[in-house]
């Protein structure tokens, strides 16, 4: 089975065409490997010269090299440190064949890459037919190999542009959605005050199933609200600049009246909230206020109703002028150790089974907003069940936040 040196690329068929480069200037010692050879399933290719060997290279993809140590134009040695120097024959296999036994192993092993071997002469031809063969199947396998890989390589690669081709389209859809339902609804809240406030002006008594049904309404309008205000926090995070728009803020009374808001919404939890006096932080009061609600908010959802949930605005006791810290503590179901970690996740829900999650976006847009104010959110599970939310924010805007890391402010402990 022999072929002059073909300068066509070899097919990737599953059993792959193996090239071996036969070289040695005397015709009848190619003669003689190739007849050893010919039962083998490989490809022989025949160069009576170096510089025939190299030009066979640069046309054929050669997987071994079988080649006579001593030639006249150039010696074995020296052909194979120019094979080793090209990157593309780093993997082809070189086997010497030395009618001197090699007391010079040492030579073989300055190549460092690829497989080098070396036979006696006289050749037995066993021992040639094994090794090509061994050598042969490296190559293969070698291939087989590269092959899957970039195989699965470019799965990969088109199963993740497919991925994030979807994702980008989930993430589009809910921002137009958002901004559809956003106008009817603030119509419809708008009707639900009017509604409300004419009834109250009224003089008739008002029955106690419309008031309850009133309150009803603007609840359900205001959680949903809530929930579509989330989704556009969302794409504003993400596409927007999403400037943190600094004020001197109050955060006590900032803190009061989002608490006073949500009890007059929650009337069977008892809220309590504590501050220190002198509260006053350069933050986004909309950004801290989305914050405080989206905490309040879950606390509220994740607890039993007669549920006591206590708020605190704080200075850090350590400095107070560096920080100030909000908390949020329930009593309620908490999370499972497992889920902890994940819950300021976009969109992961630890309690996905319960109605009473919602997108399970809120802590993940809350984080994001607290570190781009420099600040921290932590939470802690206390030993009598319940969660603890943990706000940590700096008084001032760190300087210039766009060319320098912001300072970090991390969460007071357990209070
Ligand atoms: P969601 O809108 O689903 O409440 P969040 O991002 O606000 O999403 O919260 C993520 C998940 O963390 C929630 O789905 C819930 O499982 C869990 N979680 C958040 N706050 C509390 C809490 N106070 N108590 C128990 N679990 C909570």
């Amino acid at each position: 089975m022999t072929n002059e040196a073909r300068g066509e690329s070899m097919s990737a068929s599953v059993s792959e065409q193996v090239n071996v480069l036969m070289v040695d200037d005397q015709a009848a010692k190619l003669l003689s490997y190739e007849t050893i050879l010919a039962d083998l399933d490989v490809n022989l290719i025949k160069a009576t010269s170096p510089r025939e060997a190299l030009d066979c290279l640069l046309r054929n993809e050669i997987a071994i090299v079988l080649m006579d140590v001593s030639m006249p134009e150039m010696d074995g040695f020296e052909l194979a440190q120019m094979i080793r120097d090209h990157p593309r024959y780093q993997q082809t296999a070189i086997i010497f064949v030395s009618a001197v036994r090699l007391t010079d192993l040492d030579r073989l092993k300055g190549y460092e890459v690829g497989a080098v071997d070396y036979i006696p002469v006289p050749v037995i031809p066993e021992i040639l037919r094994a090794k090509v063969t061994v050598l042969a199947e490296l190559f293969r396998k070698t291939h087989q190999l590269e092959r899957l890989n970039a195989e699965l390589e470019e799965r990969v690669e088109a199963r993740t542009a497919e991925l994030e081709a979807a994702l980008q389209a989930r993430d589009d859809f809910l921002s137009v959605a958002a901004h559809e339902l956003k106008t009817p609804l603030t119509g419809l809240r708008a009707n639900a005050q009017i509604l409300a406030r004419r009834i109250q002006k009224s003089e008739q008594e008002t029955p106690a199933w419309l008031n309850d049904g009133l309150r009803t309404l603007d609840q359900q309008a205001d959680r949903l609200n809530r929930l579509i205000v989330q989704l556009l926090d969302l794409s504003r995070l993400d596409h927007g600049p999403a400037l943190v728009d600094r004020a001197p803020t109050d955060l006590a009374a900032l803190s009061r009246k989002i608490v006073t808001a949500f009890q007059a919404r929650a009337p069977r939890h008892t809220l309590t909230l504590t501050t220190d006096a002198d509260l006053v932080a350069e933050v986004d009061p909309v950004g801290v206020e989305q914050v405080l609600s989206n905490l309040l908010d879950n606390a509220i959802k994740y607890s039993p109703e007669g549920g006591e949930i206590e708020i605190e605005a704080r200075h850090t006791e350590t400095d107070p002028a560096d920080a100030v810290w909000l908390s949020v503590r329930d009593h309620g179901i908490g999370i499972a150790p497992e889920k902890r970690e994940t819950i300021f996740e976009r969109y992961y829900q630890a309690h996905r089974e319960d109605n009473r999650s919602g997108l399970g976006l809120g802590l993940y847009i809350s984080r994001q907003i607290v570190e781009r104010h420099g600040g921290a959110i932590t939470v802690e599970f206390p030993a009598d069940g319940g969660a603890r939310f943990v706000v940590a924010l700096p008084r001032a805007a760190p300087l210039a936040p766009q060319t320098h890391p912001r300072r970090r402010v991390t969460a007071p402990p357990v209070g």
